[in-house]
């Protein structure tokens, strides 16, 4: 699994870092930062990453389609 994360259709609506603050944080523009993607896809692998739903949430429901998962 890869986290897509496109920063330019990001309108920092904040619905990702609520779902899932432990993925995204706020850049001091406004704007959505995703944190450490590595670590998160290797947990992903692994069966070990603590917060599927709340990152299901945000993929699902990022009002620009600025987040994407790919296998
Ligand atoms: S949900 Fe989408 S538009 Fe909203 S802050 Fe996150 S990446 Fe940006």
């Amino acid at each position: 699994m890869k986290i897509v994360y496109s920063f330019k259709k990001c309108i920092g609506c904040g619905l990702c870092v609520s779902a899932c603050p432990a993925v995204w944080s706020w850049g001091q523009d406004g704007q959505a930062r995703l944190n450490n993607p590595a670590q998160i896809e290797d947990d992903w692998e692994a069966g070990s990453y603590p917060d599927q739903v709340g990152l299901a949430i945000a993929v699902e429901n990022c009002p620009a389609g600025a987040i994407k998962l790919e296998e």
